[in-house]
């Protein structure tokens, strides 16, 4: 079955796949591969992309744009966009809603009509159904922003087998996950957002060491600042405000983005405007030279997060050995001028920056569908995480390797009759005991007193993006809850983890056989002590030489106990589950009728 990579951008949105060994982005029918991330509301129904775009001005209350931002989000976490955006927003459930005419929308709504449109795009070019899909999020986005992306998909009847981060696709689209290891700067500068990402390759596994950008800073400002020195100039010659009019403002925008994009092909470049009510044609040559000395302050604004990003990941910028452009805007020469200065050498830049991601998606969907051999993992934990059980055992939750964000959730119970509390220790490592493994945090859950056995406690472990560990323990009688989150990668040097693993495989079989030598003792300890009671209660009920014969069997199980052979153990345990046979079965017997009688004085009553 196909799986097929999907670039759900804020501007723009992109769909690849992967022909033979090459990625390959989908062109729609116009021959572009970008489909705007624009969604409007038309008299005649709804419409995604380049003709949305033009709604964008037309019929603004009914145009949505920049969806990707309220992704996941709540009302109060996008206090700061509102100012940038006309929408009307409510919310339901913690999820925001969009007003989009008389309609509300929640984001993986509207992102899913644009995913629709990729799907059918694909369909029409591929000539077959489309259900599969790796999207791609930026690596700074957290659960719910991937959970909301993944929604998306599946409103838009898409199995997302996948979310990736964007840096990390764009580094496989430039294959370096065959390098076996390296420290890679993505510097992502898009239409209105700038992303720098430091990511850290081994053994073809790809972590994020850091991110930080700007939200509010893209291609759109340069165009912004060419805008306005041609509204002045038309000003000072023909004595005209453009501002007031909707349609030459417009024109104003495209023509400035024009000139900039013609000005990283060539020297000089001119803007052409034609002014309102016929008043003639406006005529502007821009050079390349003037062109930088305007937006070089905008470039400059990328440089200190990329310096930020590098101190956070502790690193100097001679340590990062690959530099990859993404986004349209790294088109522009003063852009990788800057960007090769700070980093000192040369960045990738012979793939097409606004398809790298959508390029790299398709090479992940590829490896998941199995047409490449190549053994890739992504994003995973490196160390196995769990808890601490009985006789000091742990319990693992999360594998190693295993792709994050991922959760997992077990059930557990008490040992000892009457606990008030438990203690939930949280572990890492490869090995079977707690005392060989890597100690990363402990809470207490506190609990009504109860016969062992009976309380319910369901541990959950939830590893976000970043590979932060959030552990709750929860009584499922009481629901009461306690958690704590951990940075289980925090201090741990690559050596450190190298080691954990090695010793795991050295000290396997020792560890298989202490593993069960403490779970034989413990399920014969547990036995011995059943056993007892049920002496104690049903004893009167069978014959001596039985209860001789049980007692017997006690003795023998007690002393296999004390010895080191598990297997010795678990013979033992059967010689007593055998001898104690008729007693347990007397037992049950006779609890049924005690219950059945119980039900009747419960009906008289
Ligand atoms: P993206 O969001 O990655 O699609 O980037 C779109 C931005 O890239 C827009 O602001 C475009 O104006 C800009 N862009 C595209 N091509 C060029 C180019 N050749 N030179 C400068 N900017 C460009």
């Amino acid at each position: 079955m196909r799986i097929v990579g999907i670039d759900l951008g804020t501007t723009n949105s992109l769909i690849a796949y992967m022909d033979g060994k090459t990625p390959r982005v989908i062109a729609g029918r116009g021959g572009r591969a970008m489909v705007p991330s624009v969604v409007a509301m038309t008299d005649n129904g709804l419409i995604v992309g380049d003709p949305a775009k033009e709604h964008l001005v037309r019929n603004p209350a009914r145009t949505v744009y920049s969806v990707k931002r309220f992704m996941g989000k709540g009302l109060a976490d996008v206090a700061d966009e509102l100012k940038y955006f006309p929408y009307t927003l409510s919310e339901q459930g913690g999820v925001i809603r969009i007003k989009v005419g008389e309609k509300t929308y929640s984001p993986p709504q509207i992102s899913a009509m644009i995913l629709k449109e990729l799907k059918q795009r694909a369909e029409a070019v591929l000539h077959e159904d489309i259900s599969k899909a790796v999207i791609t999020v930026p690596a700074y986005f957290n659960d719910s922003q991937r959970q909301a992306t993944k929604d998306a998909g599946m409103i838009a009847g898409l199995d997302v087998v996948r979310i990736i981060n964007e840096p990390t696709a764009a580094s496989l689209a430039y294959g370096l996950q065959q390098h076996t290891q390296g420290t890679i700067a993505v510097y992502d500068l898009g239409g209105g957002t700038f992303d720098i990402s430091i990511l850290k390759l081994k053994d073809g596994i790809f972590e994020v060491l850091s991110t930080n950008g700007n939200t509010h800073l893209g291609g759109d400002d340069f165009d912004h600042v060419l805008a306005e020195v041609i509204l002045k100039d038309v000003r000072a010659k023909h004595g005209l405000s453009l501002e007031k009019y909707d349609e030459a403002m417009q024109a104003v925008r495209l023509e400035a983005e024009r000139t900039k994009i013609r000005l990283s092909d060539e020297q000089t470049a001119t803007a052409v405007i034609e002014l309102p009510d016929a008043t003639g044609t406006y005529r502007k040559d821009f050079s390349r030279d003037q062109l930088e000395a305007l937006t070089v302050e905008l470039v400059e604004r990328t440089l200190g997060p990329c310096r930020q990003a590098l101190k956070d990941a502790g690193l100097q910028p001679s340590d990062i050995d690959e530099v990859v452009l993404v986004g349209g805007s790294t088109r522009m020469p003063l852009v990788r001028r800057r960007v090769q200065e700070l980093f000192g050498k040369a960045p990738h830049s012979e793939l097409n920056p606004d398809e790298v991601v959508a390029l790299g998606a398709a090479v992940q969907a590829g490896i998941l569908s199995g047409d490449t051999q190549d053994m890739l993992l992504l994003d995973v934990t490196p160390l196995s995480m769990g808890i601490e059980t009985m006789g000091g055992v742990m319990s693992t939750l999360v594998r190693r390797n295993t792709t994050i964000p991922s959760s997992a959730k077990e059930m557990f119970t008490t040992y000892v009759d009457g606990q008030t509390g438990v203690d939930i220790h949280i572990l890492q490592g490869e090995r079977e005991l707690v005392k060989d493994n890597r100690s990363l945090a402990r809470f207490r859950l506190k609990m009504p007193p109860l016969p062992a056995g009976v309380p319910r406690i369901e541990v959950t472990f939830l590893i976000d993006a970043n590979g932060i560990l959030n552990v709750t323990a929860r009584d499922m009688r009481t629901s009461q809850s306690q958690s704590i989150e951990v940075k289980p990668s925090y201090g741990l040097s690559d050596e450190e983890v190298e080691q954990m693993i090695g010793d795991s495989f050295k000290f396997a079989a020792e560890d298989i056989t202490a593993r069960k030598l403490i779970e034989a003792r413990l399920d014969g300890g547990a036995l011995i002590a059943a056993t007892e009671k049920s002496l104690t209660q049903g004893g009167h009920l069978i014959a001596t030489d039985e209860i001789a014969a049980i007692r017997a069997a006690l003795a023998a199980l007690a002393a296999a106990k004390d010895g080191t052979d598990p297997r010795a153990i678990r013979a033992r345990m059967a010689d007593v589950e055998q001898s104690a046979h008729h007693l347990t079965a007397t037992l049950m017997d006779d609890s049924l009728k005690q219950a059945l009688q119980n039900k009747k004085l419960s009906d008289f009553q």
